[in-house]
């Protein structure tokens, strides 16, 4: 029999798995053009043309030994090429022995959770949050506490403070945010710090940041670690370098964290107990070769515009996101989620609630897809409000 806490796991299920399941059912009914599936965040581009061309020349390469074990905290060129890229960018001392190559971002907040909480632990995250949090944090031992953010999905720092208890290991920021797509100014950050400052324990900040090249009109991402010195970064390629399935990407610590020697190990510790052993060979050689590629965000904010222009014939509100590839409008008339996923669904929309985001009363729908799919969208969303009227 399997544990009790897989079957609650289990029975929580993951709605966007789901809706992505149910995405390909009715495609297989109504065909792939009659159904609109804005569920899951996977990029629809191609990665950048010199990625590809990376991988060829590695591929073909006859060097010996490219396929072998490594030390499980990753290749030293490639976590010296991260530490030189991310101390330019947060203007700290960063070493490579702060680098820990990763298993995507999910990889890296796995194994910055376990390396922090101990049993019973608490991690803070702001609603509406990225999904998955509250897994990883439940499997570090730890207990997640939700707070809520302010009207405009921006942190509300007093309900942080009031959250804070002599548990409180961490608390995970992820901006640009998945799935309200706010972005979190230097200032906000300046002020967590002081509000962090005054407390009696430690309490690291973990910064979620796949998306950080994926801003719109001008806004500027911040370097968390500029601003707080106990930040610790999870970075991957798997958005900005359109790569979510060959799972890349990197955990970070400066060399003013504290505990910083004895985080570094941890994180290593972890990478390997945890069964990751380390990141996959290839993919490290391939993507640290060519860290500062321009990140073409235009595809995006255009798709992003489209869709707004939509809600706004139509009539659904929603706030135009800074960042990310999300929009996160408010269930209309007073209905219930699962009322207005359901009537979307009617007309072959899938999008998710927001439930599972920590915000219930929202939905979340993906802008990463096909232009020709938004366009086709359109009728249905109209269909959608009339029905409501
Ligand atoms: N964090 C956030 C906010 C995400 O949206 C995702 C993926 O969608 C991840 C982490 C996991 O990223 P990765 O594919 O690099 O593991």
């Amino acid at each position: 029999m399997i544990s009790t806490e897989a079957k609650k796991q289990i029975a929580g299920g993951s709605q966007i798995r789901k809706m992505f399941e149910e995405g390909k059912r009715l495609a297989g009914i109504y065909g792939a053009e009659n159904v609109y599936d804005f569920s899951l965040g996977n990029p629809d581009q191609e990665p950048p043309r010199e990625i590809i061309e990376n991988l060829r020349e590695d591929a073909a390469s006859d060097a010996k030994g490219l396929h072998s074990y490594m030390a499980n905290a990753g290749y030293p060129e490639a976590r010296e090429a991260v530490a030189r890229y991310e101390s330019q960018r947060s203007g700290q001392a960063i070493e490579a022995s702060g680098v820990v190559m990763t298993v995507g971002a999910a990889g890296a907040l796995a194994i910055i959770l376990r390396s922090l909480c101990d049993q019973g632990d608490e991690v803070i995250i702001i609603a509406p949050y990225f999904t998955e949090y509250t897994h990883y944090i439940r499997l570090a031992g730890a207990v997640p506490v939700r707070v809520d953010c302010r009207a405009n999905f921006q942190p509300d720092l007093a309900a942080i403070e009031a959250a804070i208890t002599p548990r409180t290991k961490a608390i995970i920021v992820n901006s640009p945010n998945n799935p309200s797509g706010v972005v979190y100014s230097a200032t906000t950050y300046e002020a967590l710090h002081v509000l962090l400052s005054k407390q009696a324990q430690t309490i690291y900040v973990i910064s979620d940041e796949p998306y950080r090249e994926i801003a719109y009109d001008g806004v500027e991402v911040p370097a968390v670690m500029r601003y707080i010195p106990n930040a610790i970064v999870a970075y991957s390629w798997s958005k900005s370098y359109a790569l979510p399935g060959e799972r890349i990407g990197y955990a970070c610590v400066a060399k003013q964290t504290e505990d910083y020697q004895d985080l570094c190990q941890a994180l290593v510790l972890y990478n390997r107990t945890l069964g990751f052993v380390n990141a996959p060979a290839l993919w490290q050689r391939v993507v640290t070769r060519s860290l500062d590629l321009p990140i073409s965000v235009e595809n995006y904010q255009r798709r992003r515009d489209m869709m707004l222009e939509i809600f706004a014939d139509c009539g659904l509100a929603c706030q135009k996101p800074d960042g990310a590839f999300y929009l996160f409008p408010k269930v209309p008339n007073g209905l219930s989620e699962e009322a207005f996923v359901a009537k979307c669904a009617e007309h072959r929309i899938l999008l998710v609630g927001a439930s599972g985001f920590g915000k219930p009363g929202y939905v979340r729908l993906s802008y990463a897809v096909p232009e020709d799919m938004i366009k086709r969208s359109a009728d249905a969303f109209k269909a959608v409000m009339a029905d409501l009227k």
